[in-house]
């Protein structure tokens, strides 16, 4: 059995599942204090006596650095409480197995990536759109990391000539993040994104801001497919407006695949960054065999 943790700022999400990443059991809890969290976490895991890996999809900024002494720690994070906590070492004091380490937006991209709507590409990128923005890529089977994991979200935007909103990202203001995320929304009109109708002219700025986004990696990384998933994307009509966007952007410089097949969203739907877990885990497991 391999089992999956989805670790998001708001919630929780463990998983086992058969050697064929079947899911067997789910359980999802809230974000509390890490040893608090993960207390729960050894819960669920403990009643597992087959289990032979863990993969951890974790958000961040998370360590990622082989090299580095904080390999495995939560970083930056504006969650205070988690700030610098050693998360994949209090896993492996506990457990006695191979754990695999990852960003949330990573192990989403590998679960599309081998399960998913990438099923047939060498390369991807995953972009969430919720209460933050993140990105993954993998291409031909690696995540694409170096120093650090990306950080899609907190690239520079041109803005949208309408829009006078200042931006709320803590570190840069109006990044992407901080213009296109969910609580952008929120912050500009007072109500919540879900509640906003279709035709919201906020709806054509962030597919503006997303579409940059999407011509920017498209530029630096060429990979074969780009899939949004996250919250914002729940409002299904946005796809459209970003592709457009996108194609007015990009203005025909390369060659990109047809676009319906290029930016879609994730096939497993929610299930992407837990499908990925379990993924990661048995790649982990076989990578220490
Ligand atoms: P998280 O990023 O915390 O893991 P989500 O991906 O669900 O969680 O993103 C939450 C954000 O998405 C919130 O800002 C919320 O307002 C927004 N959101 C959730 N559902 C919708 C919807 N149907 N339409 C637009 N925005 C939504
Ligand atoms: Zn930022």
């Amino acid at each position: 059995m391999y089992g999956a943790i989805e670790a998001g700022g708001t919630k929780f999400v463990c998983a086992v599942s058969d050697e064929k990443f079947n899911i067997v059991k789910r359980v999802s809890f809230p974000t509390v204090y890490p040893l608090e969290t993960l207390k729960s976490v050894f819960d669920f895991f403990d009643s597992y006596g087959d289990l032979k890996a863990i993969g951890i999809g974790s958000f961040g900024p998370i360590d990622i650095n082989i090299k580095s002494p904080q390999y495995g720690y939560v970083t930056s994070t504006p969650k205070v409480d988690w700030r610098d906590f050693n998360f994949l070492g209090e896993m492996k004091a506990h457990y006695d197995m191979p754990i695999g380490w990852t960003t949330d937006v990573n192990a989403a991209c590998l679960g599309e990536y081998e399960l998913g709507s990438a099923i047939e590409d060498s390369s991807c990128i995953y972009l969430t759109i919720g209460t933050g923005i993140g990105g993954g890529a993998i291409f031909n089977g690696e995540f694409v990391e170096g120093f650090g994991h990306p950080e899609m979200g907190h690239i520079l935007v041109k803005r949208h000539p309408d829009d006078d909103f200042s931006g709320w990202c803590p570190y840069h203001g109006d990044c992407l993040e901080g213009l296109a995320a969910g609580p952008s929304i929120e912050k500009r009109y007072g109500i919540k994104a879900q509640e906003l109708e279709p035709g919201h002219r906020v709806w054509n700025y962030i597919a503006y801001y997303i579409a940059q986004g999407l011509v920017d990696y498209t530029l630096v990384l060429r990979p074969e497919k780009l899939i949004l998933g996250g919250g914002v994307m729940k409002q299904s009509h946005i796809l459209e407006l970003i592709k457009r966007e996108f194609i007015t952007l990009l203005a025909d410089y390369v060659k990109i695949p047809p676009i319906d097949e290029y930016i879609v969203t994730p096939s497993l739907g929610d299930n992407a960054g837990v499908i990925g877990g379990l993924i990661l885990a048995k790649k982990k497991w076989e990578a220490d065999r």
